[in-house]
């Protein structure tokens, strides 16, 4: 592995990411914004979303102010060293950070005080698998600080719900975690849910969803008609965007599911903002790219 050709690639993910919506997203909010009333503050909301993307594309400027938690999704080939790989994504986004493709939005907890590179304890975060084959998968997504602060986790059975174990309960807490969201974290966004799992493995699976396209099903047809009924139900609430009423309340809905203990059955809730930032690259073993991931 050439680590200073990766570095070079990883600037140019990170750059992507943070500037360049996917296409998939932004067709999406396109269709959301046919949905609302002309000269209704909802659609006005999304026409100031979609000349926000338009702009940061335009100048190469961030999509937010809003930085947001990098988060890396990495499948090396068994030869390349994830300790070496993560100094290489630090090291890039310490350039990014210092280049303005980033903000300083990073702090250490306790002070307060800006780590002023976005590299700190446990920031960025990295998620390493080991592939079959000989090329690089990595994919970042950017998830914001008012997003993330929106989710939330449930361990079923839920008497104030009525929610048991099952996926009417999983259904009732989805939208109970809508409606106490009302807007906040920047709607309209996507729900990234976990079915089972724990506190900690849950969490990180909900999230995990966001690497799905938004126009996806899940494989599993059970949940895939869950995911289609929570988005119909979802939209019914009309939140709207920013909470200010309307049609477009939600981009999507992704279920996934995993093996939990007998005695638990979490439902964990993560929530993605409008600025779903995502991206990926797959490289060779010398370190050309073979293609982008999520393009226009
Ligand atoms: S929630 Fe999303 S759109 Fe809103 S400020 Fe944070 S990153 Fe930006």
């Amino acid at each position: 592995m050439n680590w200073a050709i990766l570095e070079e690639h990883l600037l140019e993910l990170i750059r992507r990411t943070s500037t360049d919506l996917p296409g998939d997203v932004e067709r999406v909010l396109r269709r959301q914004r046919r949905r609302e009333q002309p000269a209704s503050a909802a659609r006005w909301a999304m026409d100031m979303v979609l000349e926000n993307i338009r702009l940061a594309r335009q100048h190469a400027a961030p999509l937010c102010q809003d930085t947001g938690t990098l988060l890396f999704y990495c499948r090396l080939p068994v030869n390349v060293d994830p300790a070496r790989f993560e100094k290489a994504a630090r090291r890039a986004v310490t350039d990014a950070t210092r280049l303005g493709i980033l903000r300083e939005n990073t702090v250490e907890t306790l002070t307060g005080r800006s780590c002023s590179s976005n590299v700190g304890a446990g920031l960025p975060v990295f998620h390493f698998e080991a592939g079959n084959d000989s090329f690089l998968d990595i994919r970042l997504i950017m998830k914001g600080g008012g997003s993330e602060n929106a989710g939330s986790q449930y361990s079923l059975p839920e008497a104030r719900l009525k929610a048991g174990r099952d996926l009417d309960g999983v259904r009732r807490c989805v939208l109970d975690a809508l409606v106490k969201i009302q807007g906040s974290g920047c709607a309209p966004g996507v729900l990234g849910v976990c079915v089972g799992g724990d506190r900690a493995t849950g969490m990180e699976f909900a999230k995990r969803q966001f690497l799905r396209e938004l126009d996806d099903a899940s494989a599993l047809p059970v949940l895939a008609k869950l995911e289609r009924r929570l988005f119909r139900e979802g939209q019914a609430l009309r939140i709207g965007p920013m909470g200010f009423g309307g049609a477009s309340t939600l981009l999507g809905v992704k279920l996934g599911t995993l093996c939990r203990l007998p005695a638990s059955y979490f439902v964990s809730i993560s929530y993605m903002c409008w600025a779903m930032r995502r991206r990926g690259i797959v490289l060779a073993p010398q370190g050309g790219i073979r293609k982008w991931l999520y393009g226009d």
